[in-house]
């Protein structure tokens, strides 16, 4: 196993590894949707997150339905890759967890909207959360409109980049 105590090893030492308790921020490459990136030779780029998560407790299982299993944080830090605040969940769990942290709905981006600051702190951890959800549960663009309440074009818009976070709120207004 002289391989994985190597990749371990690797993997660890971009980690700015603090207390139990508190948020371990990986220190290297960020993806496009704001997860830690961590490259593994030919096999290319994965979340650090998940990494971490199977690092720490074996690999992930597929899980049920088409859209996988999600590694999901329980401090909303899509930066943090401390095992004991990621948990497994299927995408559908990270969704409704997401709702219930209030990090989902047109009402609450909307209401946030004519802020002075347009890039809210809601409103990016939307537009990540979105990507994420495409990228790395591979949820349909067509879901996500649906699920998020947002225009399909919007959903778009976010995916491919084009927009901006306050922008994409507006146009979906
Ligand atoms: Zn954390």
């Amino acid at each position: 196993m002289r391989m994985r105590q190597t990749l371990a090893d690797r993997f660890w030492s971009k980690v700015d590894k603090r207390g139990p308790d508190e948020c371990w921020l990986w220190r290297s490459a960020v993806s496009k949707n704001g997860y830690g990136a961590f490259g593994i030779g030919k096999r290319g780029h994965f979340g650090a997150h998940r990494i971490a998560w199977e690092l720490t407790n074996g690999r992930i299982p597929r899980g049920g339905g088409s859209h996988g299993t999600c590694v999901c944080h329980r401090c909303d830090n899509p930066l943090c890759v401390n095992p004991a605040h990621l948990w497994l969940g299927s995408c559908a769990d990270n969704l409704r967890d997401m709702r219930d942290k209030g990090r989902q709905g047109r009402g609450e981006v909307m209401a946030r909207r004519g802020e002075a600051n347009g890039f809210s702190k809601l409103t990016e951890q939307l537009v990540r959360d979105i990507r994420a959800n495409y990228v790395l549960c591979r949820v349909t663009q067509r879901e996500l409109a649906l699920r998020f309440s947002v225009g399909r074009s919007t959903i778009s818009y976010i995916i491919n980049g084009k927009l901006w976070p306050h922008v994409a709120v507006r146009r979906s207004a």
